[in-house]
């Protein structure tokens, strides 16, 4: 039976497919599902691991993914939320002149 690649829901009929090329773009932009830390707290808890990096691991996994990624709805939404926001604009501009030379 098919999972959610991130929070391991079974994805159900509104599962979204996104290619791993996607996921890398967002995780390099940031993008940080919750349900990572908490899935992988659960798992950490249960071998004993406790402080453990969550997102060094996972973001290893996502960047040698090749296969593309299936999210369940809560997952999707949230992805596409962030990829809403990226594109929406880049990061905030620089401040100019805060830091800067003065004239
Ligand atoms: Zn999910």
């Amino acid at each position: 039976m098919p999972a959610c690649d991130i929070c391991n829901a079974s994805p159900g009929p509104d599962a979204k497919r996104y290619p791993a090329k996607q996921l890398r773009a967002a995780a390099d932009g940031g993008y940080r599902p919750r349900a990572v830390v908490d899935g992988f707290q659960a798992v950490a808890a249960r071998l004993g691991v406790g402080d453990a990096d969550p997102w060094g691991t996972w973001l290893d996994i996502v960047r040698r993914d090749r296969s593309d990624w299936l999210l369940c709805r809560p997952c999707a939404a949230d992805l596409d939320n962030h990829l809403r926001k990226v594109a929406a604009g880049p990061l905030p501009p620089r401040r100019r002149g805060l830091f800067g030379r003065r004239p």
